[in-house]
């Protein structure tokens, strides 16, 4: 589902260049469950934003689905997200002056769901995440492992085939980091493809396969 040729990823800084990447051969399937760890600067943050269409590589091609989707207008890219993929970041990222269902209703607003659909889903993944008795309340409001649920509602809400998520319980104590955990491994037995950046062996290890990245290389 995921392919990775000869992908390498040079940064130019004024005279100083690094290489963040250096020539990643990875296949990840369907339904795979992937952690990505390894020390910092290793170049994990910039492996998740390439596949997550939020970069390109200098080098190589990355395919999802056969699609080449490494070289697409940043329009394509957008609409490729919106409907492929799901976000989950450390720090949660949602709006702080919008509820939660407004939180988790706003990747459907660039679709063309329409509003009754659109309240159904967003009332169908906040059960799933176990928070549909927070529906009215803001992110000040709850606690981190619950920022966290809505995070992840938000990011299933249109239904992707791949969950991206960067340290997703890099914030949380570890009953919280536990939980979250529970809920992307039961997306992953749905069949969404999960591929998550941790510094975590043990939140690693629940997971089907590690991969392991040092000065830009897999090992
Ligand atoms: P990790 O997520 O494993 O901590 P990153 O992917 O963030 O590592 O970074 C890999 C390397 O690329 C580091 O040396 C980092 O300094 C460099 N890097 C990342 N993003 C940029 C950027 N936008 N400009 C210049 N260098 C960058
Ligand atoms: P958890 O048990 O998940 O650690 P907390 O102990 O932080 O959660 O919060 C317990 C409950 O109190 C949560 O359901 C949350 O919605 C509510 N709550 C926490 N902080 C606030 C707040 N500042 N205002 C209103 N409700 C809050």
């Amino acid at each position: 589902m995921i392919e990775l040729k000869s992908v390498s990823k040079v940064f130019q800084t004024k005279d100083i260049e690094t290489r963040a990447l250096d020539d990643i051969c990875l296949k990840i399937n369907s339904s795979e469950f992937v952690s990505i760890m390894g020390p910092s600067g290793c170049g994990k943050s910039t492996l998740l934003n390439l596949i997550g269409l939020l970069d390109q590589p200098t080098a190589g091609t990355i395919l999802i689905h056969d699609t080449d989707v490494s070289r697409m207008s940043d329009r394509e890219a957008a609409r490729f997200r919106n409907k492929s993929l799901g976000f989950v970041f450390q720090n949660f990222h949602l709006v702080p002056s919008l509820n939660v269902m407004d939180n988790v209703e706003l990747p459907l607003l660039y679709g063309r769901v329409a509003a009754v659909e659109r309240k159904e889903r967003v009332k169908e993944v906040l059960n799933m995440v176990g928070l549909s008795h927070r529906m009215k309340h803001f992110p000040s409001q709850l606690s981190g492992g619950q920022c966290q649920r809505v995070a992840i509602a938000r990011a299933i809400v249109g239904h992707p085939e791949i969950i991206l998520a960067d340290e997703p319980t890099g914030n949380l104590d570890s009953r919280m980091g536990e939980e979250i955990m529970d809920i992307l491994l039961e997306l992953n037995e749905l069949g969404v493809t999960v591929v998550m950046v941790t510094h975590d062996e043990h939140i690693a290890s629940k997971t089907g396969r590690i991969v392991r990245l040092l000065d830009g290389k897999l090992v």
